[in-house]
């Protein structure tokens, strides 16, 4: 799999609301916006819990840490931007090289 392109996956798909304790939170992918400056940042496909029974969204910790990691310029070195549509390539394989003459 590549990991560069592709948000941590949360361990589960579902648990208890503790807003409205009767619902159950899912595991939906949205398209996230988040203002960096005047800039406005639209991220698809990003993992966010919600609550069936209130409505109440949460989203995941380590995938807003990610995107904050990402978005935040004083994170460290750039990293690659979020693309829209994630290439979908096949994972590098060590195919063995024909021999040379
Ligand atoms: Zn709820």
């Amino acid at each position: 799999m590549n990991h560069l392109q592709t948000f941590p996956a949360p361990s589960s798909n579902s648990f208890p609301c503790n807003e409205c304790s009767a619902g159950m939170m899912h595991l939906r992918h949205i398209t996230y916006f988040t203002w960096l400056g005047e800039e406005l940042i639209m991220v698809p496909n990003f993992p966010a819990w919600i609550c069936d029974m209130c409505g109440r969204r949460e989203f995941d910790e380590r995938a807003i840490s990610w995107l904050t990691m990402i978005l935040n310029p004083n994170a460290g070195k750039p990293t690659r931007q979020p693309k829209r549509t994630p290439r979908p390539g096949p994972a590098k394989r060590n195919l063995p090289r024909p021999p040379l003459d």
